[in-house]
């Protein structure tokens, strides 16, 4: 019979995994137990709604079978089989498996306790087994197959018998070493406790024939009395009452199901009675899956209709800007044969959405009230998701997340705390709430500032901030790009206007001021637009700002796009050619030296003002990040000057 190899990427894994220490091995039967449910899972859905499938509910079992002599642990279900098509497909590469969505993420080798918090499927049988068998047949067809492994060569597939639907996964138990006792898993002790431990909620029984010592009272040594047992409560972890939950309960099963390895940062179990009536498992993981900001990420929650799992991915739960959330929801409400788009229109899935989201949004605000520093750790993976959220439909998200965005700001100090500070017990927040924001804000103070930029330091070195800053007022940092374009969408929070720094029309000055600098500015009116002409319609109008302190120049923009958004729109894919353009003003700051040498060349010399106004130009779109058309011309016109 020929012998299939396994695929590379497989190879990497079993190598990696059969060299793993101890500790991290029992996971193999939680693993193997899982699969047997999901394949009962399967073909107890499907007999729901096909009675000529003929079973109940309480035909479907897993049986654990320890045989001493022959050293095999096997792992007995009557689920759903599978084809030989399947077998090939699911064991003879693992890249097929969801397990390994972490692979991408992690160069693999690098971090073995992957695999202890986490199992890799199938695979992990390999660590405690020298061969393994699997014997199957998928309902409905009438040929049986049987796969065996060493895990290091390859596999052979061949036609076998078997009576009814369903699995066998015969694992033949290494050789113990001085090290490693293999042959424990085979002691009913050893793997009840397994199975309390990791497989506990598994909805089906799982039986097996234990030895158990029984006692009487004319004999010493008790009797050994094969019994058939069943070893879980049955009870899945979300119909359990929460007081006999600990955390360590939530984030096993967490960690079990949805497929990450770190435990979450928090757990929301709610149980609803009403108009809506359901158990809800919710996780809020702390960190994003390596796929989660891309096209690729798939947002949902399970979906049980009263203990069977209907959906493993129902999307229509969780609104986007929660799209992170994990866990399930199990509802009487809902009938078990409704399809994917009846789901969509049906009223009572709508309603515990509606209440899943509040459930998470109260959740978070608790987080953000109670433990800052967990919350900002939060929103430092999650936080783009919610400015998504707000993006894509404010109308829909502004209730449940306006008051739950961070922004780093010039009011919060963020440089890590030094000596006596660093005692400090209470954690002092990297970044602000809006409604802090507002809670700060001046007495003539009607706007809430914000600068976009690169980086705060960036942002701090534009010319327009210093003047901001001696007003008092507070500067919201927009340091990612969907910042501005989310408050866009939003424009007011608390009924404060959000406002740019480099907005043109900001109004920072005095009555005097301003009628100093209306002066100036119709005395320059020519100068003005000499300059502006001299720039060849780079620049909407040239004039006086009011918002310069110790620049000579900025940039600002009128109109809705902003110097910000206009790099970035730039820089989008979809926007190549395109060209989008803010309507930038050149501003001069009336107050420095370069304005009146800038007004005497207008009386003197119109030709060299023409140059220095294309530098002076140039400079303010290298402060604002931007690059200038014609570098070689710009190095010029410096030399020019320097020589
Ligand atoms: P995962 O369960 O994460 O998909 P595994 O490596 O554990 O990855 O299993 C791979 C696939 O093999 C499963 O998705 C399933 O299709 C199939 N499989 C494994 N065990 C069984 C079983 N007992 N009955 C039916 N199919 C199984």
């Amino acid at each position: 019979m020929e012998t299939k190899q396994f695929k590379a990427e497989s190879k990497r894994l079993l190598d990696m995994m059969i060299n793993s220490i101890y500790t991290h091995k029992e996971i193999f039967l939680r693993e193997v137990i899982s699969n047997a449910s999901d394949a009962i899972d399967k073909l107890y859905f499907k007999s729901l709604t096909d009675t000529s499938i003929g079973m109940k509910k309480d035909d479907f079992f897993i049986r654990i079978t320890a045989d001493k002599e022959a050293r095999t642990l096997t792992v007995s279900d009557n689920g759903i089989g599978m084809t030989e098509e399947d077998l090939e497909n699911n064991l003879g590469t693992i890249a097929s498996s969801g397990s390994l969505a972490f692979k991408s993420e992690n160069d693999l080798g690098e971090d073995v306790d992957i695999i202890g918090q986490f199992g890799v499927g199938f695979y992990s049988t390999f660590m405690v087994a020298k061969e393994v068998t699997v014997i199957t047949k998928a309902y409905g067809s009438d040929k049986a197959y049987k796969w065996t492994s060493d895990g290091v060569e390859g596999y052979t597939v061949e036609e076998c018998e078997k009576d009814a639907a369903g699995t066998d996964v015969i694992l033949t138990l290494k050789d113990d070493t001085d090290d490693e006792k293999y042959s424990d898993y085979l002691e009913t002790f050893r793997i009840r406790t397994l199975v309390k431990k990791y497989s506990d909620y598994i909805r089906f029984p799982i039986k097996m024939l234990c030895e158990n010592p029984h006692y009487s009272e004319d004999k010493e040594e008790p009797d050994i009395v094969l019994e058939d047992e069943i070893l879980n409560s049955m009870t899945p972890i979300w119909k359990k009452n929460k007081k006999e939950l600990t955390d360590e309960d939530y984030n096993n099963f967490y960690i079990d199901k949805f497929m990450d390895y770190t435990a979450p940062l928090a757990h929301i179990h709610a149980k609803n009675e009403g108009t809506a009536t359901y158990d809800a498992l919710l996780y809020i993981p702390s960190r994003a899956p390596f796929d989660f900001y891309s096209k690729d990420y798939e947002k949902g929650l399970q979906l049980y209709s009263s203990g069977v799992m209907i959906m493993d991915k129902c999307s229509d739960l969780l609104p986007d800007h929660f799209s992170f959330v994990k866990g399930l929801v199990d509802s009487e409400d809902l009938s078990l044969n409704i399809s994917r788009e009846m789901l969509q229109h049906d009223r009572q899935l709508k309603l515990i959405a509606k209440n899943i989201e509040r459930s998470i949004k109260n959740e978070l605000t608790k987080m953000l009230k109670n433990d800052r520093e967990k919350y900002e750790k939060f929103f430092d993976v999650f936080g783009l998701q919610l400015k998504f959220g707000i993006y894509q439909n404010y109308s829909l998200a502004a209730d449940s997340v306006k008051d739950l965005l961070l922004f780093a700001s010039s009011f919060v100090d963020d440089t890590p705390a030094e000596g006596d500070d660093k005692e400090k017990k209470s954690y002092s927040p990297k970044k602000t709430t809006l409604a802090e924001y507002v809670s700060r804000m001046k007495e003539d103070q009607d706007a809430i500032y914000y600068a976009c930029g690169e980086s705060k330091a960036k942002i701090e070195m534009l010319p327009v901030f210093e003047k901001i800053k001696e007003k008092g007022y507070e500067v919201l940092f927009f340091t990612q790009d969907v910042d501005e374009f989310a408050i866009k969408v939003m424009m007011k929070y608390d009924d404060k206007p959000f406002r740019s720094i480099t907005d043109a029309n900001l109004d920072l000055d005095t009555e005097e001021e301003k009628e100093a600098n209306k002066k100036t500015a119709e005395e320059n009116k020519d100068m003005f637009e000499f300059m502006r002409d001299s720039l060849e319609g780079k620049v909407k109008e040239v004039r006086l700002s009011s918002r310069l302190k110790s620049h000579p120049v900025c940039l600002s923009s009128d109109g809705n796009v902003t110097i910000e958004m206009e790099k970035i729109l730039n820089s989008l894919p979809q926007n190549e050619g395109k060209d989008i353009h803010a309507e930038k003003c050149l501003e001069l700051n009336p107050g420095h030296p370069i304005f009146t040498k800038l007004t005497e060349l207008f009386k003197s010399d119109k030709d060299k003002l023409a140059e220095y106004t294309k530098l002076l130009y140039s400079q303010a779109l290298l402060i604002e990040g931007l690059s200038i058309e014609d570098p070689v011309a710009f190095a010029d016109l410096i030399c020019g000057l320097m020589v």
